[in-house]
């Protein structure tokens, strides 16, 4: 599984950070983006954060994250 923050489409309603800090921040403009690999796209996530990306992409109001499954 890899992830990243459509931050076009980011509000900055801290859901995704709230839910899953480990893979999601957010910049100093509130705008979020996945920690593990700088919002590339490049490195999978850790098995165990699985649930957790998949709930802060259902409590994304704006579908801004992304979440690319195996
Ligand atoms: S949940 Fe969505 S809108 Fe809210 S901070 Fe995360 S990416 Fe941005």
């Amino acid at each position: 599984m890899k992830t990243k923050i459509i931050r076009e489409d980011c509000i900055a309603c801290g859901n995704c950070n709230a839910i899953c800090p480990d893979v999601y921040d957010y910049d100093e403009d509130g705008i979020a983006y996945c920690i593990v690999d700088n919002n590339e796209m490049k490195d999978e996530i850790l098995e165990k954060y699985y649930s957790l990306v998949l709930e802060a992409q259902e409590n994304c109001p704006t579908e801004a994250v992304y979440v690319e499954e195996d």
